[in-house]
């Protein structure tokens, strides 16, 4: 059949063809005529191509799967990041997404390890730490040592403000965020275990690199105010003028945030 022929007679959307052409448009960045080109050269192809393909799309479903350590994708229980005797363990790097990972691990530079959020903290869309990968996280962190320190995360004070960042007036919650003396759970976080003598965390440092967007900077904020009090170091990625990029051209922002997180020579 070819698509002249096939367009003639497409109102039925039972048809195989018009099926398949729905399922390519829902990919992302493919339109209605890509859509048809991709179901025609399938059509068009021989069998074993077709069927390559079904089956590389129910595989990825079926055998991929979140690192249990730190919700990377992977195939196996844990990833090959976390599976890497080489990589520092007292480092843990904190991304929302899978590419962002890849990104970072393409500059070769970086020898910690990772935390995959798989979103953002965005109060606005109602999105709460308890929507993305925040809590395990936290269990990560918990699992490291049996310290007290770590177990004051589980007191009543810090789901308090997890719940709170949760509740759909969303102003108040991004109030909440910035205000810095309205966090009564977290001084009530630091405040026993500052008594205590506790020996030192297997992970010391943990790096935000979210987006400088909105809720990036909610999502580094709230992980600050989570981790900080119990002697995690939280990092925050900086952000500034690009590489060979000009001066003249860098958006405002990005150039008032570079002279803001200047540095010493
Ligand atoms: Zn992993």
């Amino acid at each position: 059949m070819t698509v002249e022929q096939w367009q003639r007679d497409s109102a039925d959307t039972a048809d195989p063809i018009t099926r398949l052409v729905n399922a390519f448009r829902k990919l992302p960045g493919v339109g209605e005529r890509t859509a048809t080109r991709l179901a025609f050269f399938v059509l068009n192809e021989p069998e074993e191509v077709s069927r390559e393909l079904a089956d590389a799309l129910v595989d990825v479903k079926e055998r991929v799967g979140l690192c249990e350590e730190c919700c990377n994708l992977t195939n196996h229980s844990r990833c090959a990041i976390c599976s890497d005797p080489r990589r520092d363990s007292s480092l843990i790097c904190v991304v929302e997404r899978t590419q962002d990972l890849r990104a970072i691990e393409r500059t070769g530079d970086y020898r910690g390890r990772y935390h995959v959020l798989h979103g953002l903290i965005s109060p606005l869309d109602g999105v709460g730490p308890d929507d993305i990968y925040v809590r395990k996280l936290v269990t990560r962190l918990q699992n490291c040592s049996a310290d007290l320190e770590v177990q004051q995360l589980q007191k009543p004070s810090a789901d308090l403000e997890v719940q709170q960042l949760q509740k759909p007036s969303a102003d108040v919650e991004v109030q909440q965020l910035q205000k810095p003396s309205a966090d009564v759970e977290v001084q009530q976080l630091q405040k026993p275990s500052a008594d205590l003598d506790v020996p030192r965390l297997p992970v010391e440092e943990v790096i935000v690199a979210t987006s400088p967007s909105v809720d990036g900077e909610a999502t580094a904020l709230y992980l600050q105010r989570l981790l900080d009090p119990i002697g995690i170091r939280v990092s925050r990625i900086a952000s500034g003028v690009p590489i060979g990029g000009d001066l003249e051209y860098t958006d405002r922002v990005t150039l008032a945030r570079a002279l803001e997180q200047r540095r010493e020579m």
